[in-house]
């Protein structure tokens, strides 16, 4: 039995980072306490809308949920309202479920298949005593009902005898009444406490075609009359639903007490509902705008529907991690929309080839360039990732395209792009010169005459000069025109509707369509629904409708809001490109054999392996072998950290200034080696929006356990973005409710000092029951307390 719970806790408890959250717990217990052989959950949608992204985070929990325990989740159309709802909606629903990656097998159901079931089993109660037929109108059974402080006045049809409610309630069935002229109350407790069980309506007569049922029906259930009982009929046993439905749950199981159904027992649990910032989470406002045409239907990719953010570009990972993220947990809050951009890019980093894309174009004449030459350069499509396969061939000649914001007549000093008389660097290209501004009468810049340096073929930068900007650019003759959609935030204020009208609140800018964005040949090719980056801009989708071949229509998902298309410069990683260090990647184009023939004029070599360039720097400079020396002796630094930090003396300089105490230095390492370093991609440490030092708070909060590391992966992705103070970033995006090791400690002694039976069954080797005890702090404490502090705490405090 001991030996049983010891691996049952080591092969379920806390593997998962999310496998700490208290519906998992629950789960988790009582299929351990053996109270069900096999978990069955629910995805309840009412067919009256599209899904939105805060179904997506019920779906993942109710069939994540599922599937983490070898239980299955039904599909259930909870379609008990005849007048909202559409078999329309019941396919597009289906369709969202399937792309988000879940599939309910043979498990779709629909409430309105119970209907029968559910009016024998009202008739099951008005014979026991429990229900009843009242004429009171919907609006004086509310004046009857009390207030929070008064309890209610029993309705004068309350004692009907049971032939006389079985007699009426036939006849309601059978159609006898108007609309409204009588309804079927439980007959529960009109003292009640909680209102919901001051005799709840069973039933109300709507002579209403239904989409699924026809005419057969007119009278229809309410929902916590349908619900539960639907749960039952299917053997659901762990029925999840958002916070709102907390007072319900009272009547959730006096329904199931009173029916006595007792062999397939299930439990309602409620967790918070998902709120993003800029954005609704409310199938009726959607529809507002949906009618109202103030979006281009549920598709519009502005919208927070699946369909949307599917037409948009989002992939169903990226929303699956983005859920995971927020976690399960019940506290109420609202959800930063950067965490939802974070899971985007952190999705799209990995599939979205590199392109140059001009958004807004500037000509530039060479005016050195050898007359009609076009020269093919080679380009790799992962240059983010060297090992990976994969270019193009890029025409450059005398006229080329760059970004009209990469140039300013009179740039402020932080500036380092094109301006008269300075110089700048074209993407795989060569360093170009502005010699002279040409304008229009009106004064608009219209073109730039500019002269290039022939020994920077490549982006080679001879030694010694510094080049401070990269740009890109397309060939002037070559361009294709395609059509670039921007989209912004829908609605302009963090709390859309707050004040009551929803479409003031919306953002007048949230399109924006480009007319002249010019690409590189190669996208005319774009397939629709292809993910690319554009860049320096972001990521973008070929409009799966509106791209027709050879004409795609491009669809931003997300901008890159990196540093490198801010006011920054990729002077330093092209100088340092010579010397790749750990994720830093080498800037000269792939040289393969497959590509050299389109690659005429490009300076080939063979590119040293990451590792052999750090050695050979080492072996150069001193100063880094004594470091890498020192830093695995003293630090306690690995041998492959230390190798990638003492790469490059900037990257080294940085790991030493995080490292505010000797004994962090080791996770200061990691964090610099795993988090940062992917994170800024080719660019160096030094332009970077945060110094050392803030890297070092960042790991000290999180070692520190002040936030989960998953928080503090968060974090640093807003300081790569836009630099800050890792503690305002916490409370900024709402992560701050973590909890301090003091107050968890609190939280288990009081749990511990409540629960003194099942403390003894524990001690008495009941080891299974640590999940039981993990849940109700975990309950308590919140989604952002590190579940494996509470384990210690727990496990400390239930040996003593
Ligand atoms: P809406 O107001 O958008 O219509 P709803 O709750 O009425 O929302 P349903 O179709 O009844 O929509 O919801 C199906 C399931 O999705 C329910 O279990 C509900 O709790 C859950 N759900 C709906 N909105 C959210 C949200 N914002 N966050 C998490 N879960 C949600
Ligand atoms: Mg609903």
């Amino acid at each position: 039995m001991a030996a049983d719970s010891k691996v049952d806790l080591e092969g379920i408890d806390g593997t998962r980072e999310s496998g700490t959250d208290f519906v998992r717990t629950i789960v988790r217990d009582d299929l351990r306490a053996g109270k069900y052989d096999r978990i069955v959950t629910r995805f309840p949608p009412e067919p009256n809308g599209f899904l939105h992204i805060g179904h997506a985070k019920a779906i993942c929990v109710d069939f994540g949920i599922a599937a983490e325990f070898g239980g299955h989740c039904n599909l259930r159309f909870d379609d008990t309202n005849p007048a909202t709802e559409d078999p329309r909606y019941v396919e597009a629903i289906k369709a969202d479920v399937r792309w988000l990656g879940f599939d309910w097998g043979e498990h779709e159901y629909y409430a309105s298949d119970y209907f029968e079931r559910l009016y024998e089993w009202a008739i099951v109660l008005i014979r026991k005593g429990k229900a009843y037929v009242d004429d009171l109108t919907e609006e004086e059974i509310r004046t009857y009902r009390g207030t929070v402080t008064e309890p209610g006045r029993a309705s004068p049809y309350r004692d009907r005898p049971v032939e006389e409610n079985l007699d009426l309630f036939a006849r309601m069935r059978a159609g006898e009444f108007p609309d409204g002229a009588k309804v079927l109350r439980a007959r529960a407790d009109m003292s009640h406490p909680n209102m919901k069980l001051r005799d709840p309506l069973m039933y109300r007569i709507r002579h209403a075609h239904h989409y699924r049922r026809g005419d057969e029906w007119c009278i229809y259930p309410f929902y916590d009359w349908a619900h539960g009982q639907s749960d039952a009929i299917e053997g659901v046993t762990h029925s999840l639903c958002t916070l709102e439905f907390v007072s319900n749950r009272e009547l959730y199981d006096w329904y199931i007490d009173n029916l006595e159904l007792r062999s397939a027992r299930p439990c309602q649990f409620e967790f918070s509902r998902l709120n993003v910032d800029y954005t609704i989470t409310s199938k009726r406002k959607l529809l507002e705008l949906v009618d109202g045409g103030h979006v281009d239907g549920w598709d519009d990719p502005r919208m927070p529907t699946i369909a949307g953010l599917r037409r948009r570009g989002v992939t169903p990972a990226a929303i699956r991690s983005f859920c995971d993220l927020v976690g399960v947990a019940k506290t109420e809050g609202r959800v930063d929309i950067a965490m939802l951009e974070y899971a985007i890019r952190d999705d799209l980093n990995h599939q979205a080839a590199r392109v140059m894309c001009v958004l807004r174009p500037l000509k530039v004449v060479i005016t050195n360039w050898p007359t009609g030459k076009v020269e093919h350069i080679d380009a790799p499509f992962w240059p983010h990732d060297v090992p990976r396969k994969g270019s193009r061939t890029v025409p450059f000649s005398g006229e080329l395209f760059i970004e009209r914001d990469d140039f300013m007549e009179e740039p402020p000093p932080k500036f380092f792009r094109l301006a008269p008389g300075r110089e700048v660097r074209l993407r795989y290209g060569y360093v170009i010169c502005c010699d002279e501004v040409v304008t229009a009468d009106s004064g608009e810049v219209v073109e730039l005459r500019c002269s290039y340096d022939p020994e920077t073929s490549g982006g080679a930068i001879p030694d010694g000069r510094r080049v401070k900007g990269t740009v890109h650019w397309v060939s002037a003759e070559h361009a294709v025109a395609i059509g670039v959609r921007l989209y912004d935030r829908l609605f302009a204020v963090a709390e859309p509707g707050r004040d009551g009208n929803l479409i003031a609140d919306l953002n007048p800018d949230s399109l924006d369509v480009l007319e002249e964005a010019l690409a590189e040949p190669i996208v005319a090719k774009t397939a629709p629904g292809t993910h690319l980056q554009f860049e320096r801009q972001g990521y973008f989708y070929s409009d799966p409708v509106d791209s027709t071949p050879g004409g795609p229509v491009f669809n931003r998902v997300v901008p890159l809001r990196d540093s490198w298309s801010k006011s920054l410069t990729a002077g330093e990683s092209a100088r340092r490109s010579d010397v790749p260090g750990g994720a830093l990647v080498e800037e000269r184009p792939l040289t393969s054999a497959r590509s050299g023939a389109g690659s005429s004029g490009v300076r080939k070599r063979r590119k040293r392996t990451p590792a052999e360039a750090r050695a050979l720097v080492r072996e150069s400079d001193a100063d880094l072998a004594a470091r890498y020396d020192r830093y695995r002796a003293e630090l306690g630094v690995s041998d492959s950290e230390a190798d990638v930090l003492t790469g490059d003396r900037a990257l080294a300089d940085f790991f030493e200034s995080a490292v505010v105490a000797p004994a962090e230095a080791e996770a200061v390492a990691k964090w610099t080696v795993n988090e940062v370093l992917p994170a800024i991609r080719e660019r160096s440490v030094n332009e970077l929006l945060f110094d050392g030092g803030v890297l070092g708070i960042l790991v000290s909060m999180v070692e520190s356990g002040e936030v989960t590391s998953r928080v503090g992966q968060l974090v640093l992705e807003v300081l790569v973005a836009e630099g800050g103070d890792p503690r305002a970033i916490v409370s900024q995006l709402g992560l701050d409710v973590a909890i301090d090791v003091a107050t968890l400690a609190k939280i288990v002694n009081r749990v511990i000092a409540d629960n003194p039976d099942k403390v003894r069954e524990y001690q008495a080797g009941r080891g299974a029951l640590i999940g039981f005890f993990m849940g109700q702090v975990m309950e308590e404490a919140g989604d952002s307390a590190d579940g494996g502090a509470v384990r210690q705490l727990l496990l400390e405090h239930l040996s003593g």
